[in-house]
């Protein structure tokens, strides 16, 4: 949905940004003036400067209501100034509007060589973006332990993957890896993982296979062009998309695009890179190729070609280059580059070719929060995590001893993971932090009341700090066992 102003023109939000952001959002808006694309501008504020005014969010209101109604983006760097507020303004923009997908593509590009130069680099990381350990649940378990929730949804799998999927289609790209953690991670990674096989089968023109997040990162250094599409998780696609921006020629090339359904933000990889702020010497290759996807996204695939074409032209004849690839003796200031750019406009490169873009079809994906009905569930024991400074054997005879004469009895205690009790030969060092696995006794049913009963008397000798229902979902346990558990 497009908002379209009295005069005809596409209404975007424009962000500048803190640093350099406003000098490269200005290169990426004077181009497309330039190409006489149908763009109007609304410019509104977050960052720093919102942060300094007291908002703890960084984004104001009428920066909301601006994107509720344009509901397209392109955004400068924002930064986050120690003592303002605690969450990231990007962070916030990016969940504030459900944008699931982070779509980070890396192509070799000419005049910008590396050590991969000649090796046909062209490949797209689409990163799920809302959900991981970037939900931000975060608690100190003990005073000494600190957790962070990694929560992934069967929803938010579906759409990531669906959205890789169409993504692929829609530039003729021929292959969707997914990338997870699955082999430890079985539950959480592994879902991304099985909707990736499921929903693979209904796309049997693209090629589809699975690799451990490890080894795609090594693959990504030994052999990166045998990529086209990767499908992977929050946390693996913020670490593996850098890694992509560096094989094609660092982030002063790195765009990207954050979708949802509802609304689009456009903006570089980089961050705000404060020291070049206003010197007129950074590259703003990156925020004018997030306004060239930002273009596609738009529906202007004329004016996105023109200008993708126009900046293969600038680097691939190399009389105005940046100075992230030249040097300071050798750069064009960023005005200079962003000249070049323009006055190249309508040529195409020698030696490059465009691909061919066709508009996203972006998957159907229900609002009912809930995905997955199952036919049982049966609550079959529960965790309960204690803080605790015994010795393992002590604390082992004493949580056993309270389990006795309620419906439940102490299976294992697991400190970090790893089955500590009963002793199976571990040797760990130890916190103070204890997962005590309680199941329900041979033949006994049980319910919330059981589990109330046997918090409380754990809770009268030891402190508990978390809790964890251990459920049966259609036969199947939802949960995983400790290292060492049987
Ligand atoms: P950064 O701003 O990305 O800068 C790191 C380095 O990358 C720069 O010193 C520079 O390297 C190079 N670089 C970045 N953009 C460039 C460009 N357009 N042209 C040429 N070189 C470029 O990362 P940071 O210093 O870690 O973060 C600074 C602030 O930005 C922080 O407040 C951070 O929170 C914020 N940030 C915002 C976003 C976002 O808004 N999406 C993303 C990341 C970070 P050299 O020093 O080698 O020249």
């Amino acid at each position: 949905m497009v908002f379209t102003t009295a005069s005809g023109k596409k209404l975007v939000t424009v962000i500048p940004g803190d640093g350099i952001g406003p000098e490269c959002v200005n290169a990426a808006v004077r181009i497309i003036e330039a190409t006489g694309a149908p763009i109007e501008w609304e410019e509104r504020h977050a960052g720093e400067r919102v942060f300094k005014e007291g908002l703890a969010s960084g984004v104001r209101p009428d920066t909301m209501e601006s994107i509720a109604k344009t509901r397209v983006v392109l955004k400068g760097p924002l930064g986050t100034p120690v003592g303002y507020g605690e969450k990231s303004a990007n962070v916030t923009l990016r969940k504030l509007y459900e944008t699931y997908a982070n779509i980070r593509p890396a192509r070799e590009l000419p005049g910008v060589p590396t050590p991969y130069s000649g090796r046909g680099i062209d490949l797209v990381v689409i990163r799920e973006n809302i959900e991981d350990l970037y939900a931000g649940i975060e608690h100190m378990q003990t005073p000494g332990v600190a957790q962070c929730l990694k929560l992934i949804s069967r929803k938010g799998c579906e759409k990531i993957v669906r959205f890789a999927f169409e993504f692929a289609r829609a530039e003729g790209r021929s292959s969707v890896v997914a990338a997870t953690k699955s082999n430890i991670m079985k539950m959480t990674e592994g879902m991304l993982k099985r909707v990736h096989e499921e929903v693979a089968k209904e796309y049997p023109d693209i090629e589809a296979w699975h690799l451990i997040i490890d080894n795609t990162a090594h693959q990504l250094v030994k052999k990166p062009e045998q990529f086209d599409v990767i499908v992977t998780t929050n946390m693996n696609g913020d670490i593996i998309s850098d890694l992509s921006s560096a094989l094609i020629g660092g982030l002063g090339f790195a765009p990207s695009a954050n979708i949802g359904n509802d609304v689009a933000i456009f903006e570089a990889v980089h961050g705000s890179a404060p020291k070049y702020a206003g010197k007129n010497v950074i590259n703003p290759t990156a925020v004018i190729l997030s306004a060239v996807m930002m273009l596609r996204h738009l529906g202007e695939f004329e004016a996105a070609a023109l200008i993708e074409n126009a900046v293969l032209v600038t680097l691939e004849e190399g009389k105005k280059m940046p100075r992230d690839v030249v040097g300071d003796e050798r750069m064009a200031t960023t005005t200079e580059y962003t000249d070049e750019i323009i006055r190249n406009l309508g040529r195409k490169p020698a030696n490059w070719k465009v691909r061919d873009y066709k508009p996203i079809k972006l998957p159907e994906v229900t609002k009912d929060p809930v995905m997955v009905r199952p036919q049982q569930r049966r609550l079959a024991g529960v965790d309960i995590f204690v803080e605790s400074p015994l010795p393992t054997e002590e604390l082992g005879r004493s949580i056993e001893d309270l389990a006795r004469g309620t419906k439940l009895h102490l299976k294992m205690i697991s400190n970090r993971g790893t089955k500590v009790y009963p002793a199976m030969g571990a040797i760990t060092d130890s916190v103070d932090h204890w997962r005590c696995r309680f199941l329900a006794n041979e033949g006994a049913s049980i319910g919330d009341s059981d589990v109330l009963d046997l918090i409380t008397k754990v809770g009268a000798k030891h402190r508990w700090m978390h809790i964890e229902k251990l459920e049966e979902i259609d036969g199947e346990p939802g949960w995983t066992k400790a290292q060492g558990e049987d």
